[in-house]
């Protein structure tokens, strides 16, 4: 038996703050989490080298002891510090990853990549009924965030297939996650068209996705996402299985851990790497 290296990718929701410790709040997570992955002896590397990985472009060498960051829904709060109303001003994730970076304390520079809901306006229906109506969910930062290199700007679907919005492109309006996505026009704009939408901002299509609440269905799997590939071009989309990812995983379910469900301090965080 040879040793089968495997990367873990951590999740993590800017909107996940309902206090100013570890466990209540994800941009806390990040920063102490920061600390821990260097102190282990691990390095962050891009969500995009992980997939590189996978799909045997680099080696082995040039991934082992490493991780990668993803944050999901792309609100304001990935990028810009805000002033929550119950728990003060938080500093934004991307600050977070620069302000370590810029300390040095590591070799390596760390990174993470969005994930982003596309359509416009159910950002601005989502900031209204799931924030409280300040215009925090719009797209303004994405450019800066991605010339940064510090931060990728990829895909959550088109619109979350969320609960709290009056319609999404599902055909019977079953709501909640990606199982009830089985057609090839619901699949074609919770994918091809959420790509258009975010290379209209960027200039580039993305090529990672990752599934809102984590499950997907088989038509999307075993269909739309293999065959349809020079259409939705993307190569690669990440669950919430919570598993590090290994060469053996299928390209269109890799897993992630997701912080407050997977981990919920240090010390566990601490678990995941060494058993990655
Ligand atoms: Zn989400």
């Amino acid at each position: 038996m040879s040793f089968q290296l495997k990367i873990p990718v951590l999740t993590y929701h800017s909107m996940n703050i309902s206090g100013n410790t570890y466990a209540e709040n994800d941009h806390l997570a990040l920063a102490s989490d920061l600390e821990t992955i260097s102190e282990v002896g691990f390095r962050v590397i891009p969500l995009s080298q992980v997939v590189d990985w996978h799909q045997g472009s680099i080696s082995d060498e040039e991934v082992a002891r490493t991780v990668a960051i993803t944050l999901d829904d792309g609100s304001w709060f990935d990028y810009y510090d805000l002033d929550h109303p119950s728990w003060g001003v938080q500093r934004s994730m991307f600050n977070i990853l620069r302000d370590f970076n810029e300390r040095g304390a590591s070799t390596y520079k760390s990174h993470a990549t969005s994930f982003v809901i596309s359509s416009p306006q159910a950002r601005a229906l989502l900031d209204k009924r799931c924030m409280i109506g300040k215009d925090w969910w719009g797209d303004q930062w994405w450019v800066d965030a991605v010339a940064s290199g510090i931060m990728d700007v990829e895909c959550h679907s088109w619109d979350h297939v969320h609960p709290d919005l009056d319609e999404v492109a599902q055909q019977d309006q079953l709501k909640g996650d990606f199982t009830q996505v089985k057609t090839f026009n619901d699949a074609d704009v919770q994918f091809a068209k959420a790509g258009e939408y975010i290379a209209s901002v960027l200039g580039n299509r993305p090529s990672l996705f990752a599934y809102p609440y984590g499950p997907s269905s088989d038509y999307v799997v075993n269909e739309y996402l293999p065959k349809y590939q020079s259409r939705h071009q993307f190569r690669a989309a990440f669950s919430a299985e919570s598993r590090s990812v290994s060469k053996t995983d299928n390209r269109w379910t890799l897993p992630r851990f997701i912080c407050g469900y997977d981990w919920r301090s240090p010390e566990e965080l601490e678990g995941i790497l060494r058993s990655a």
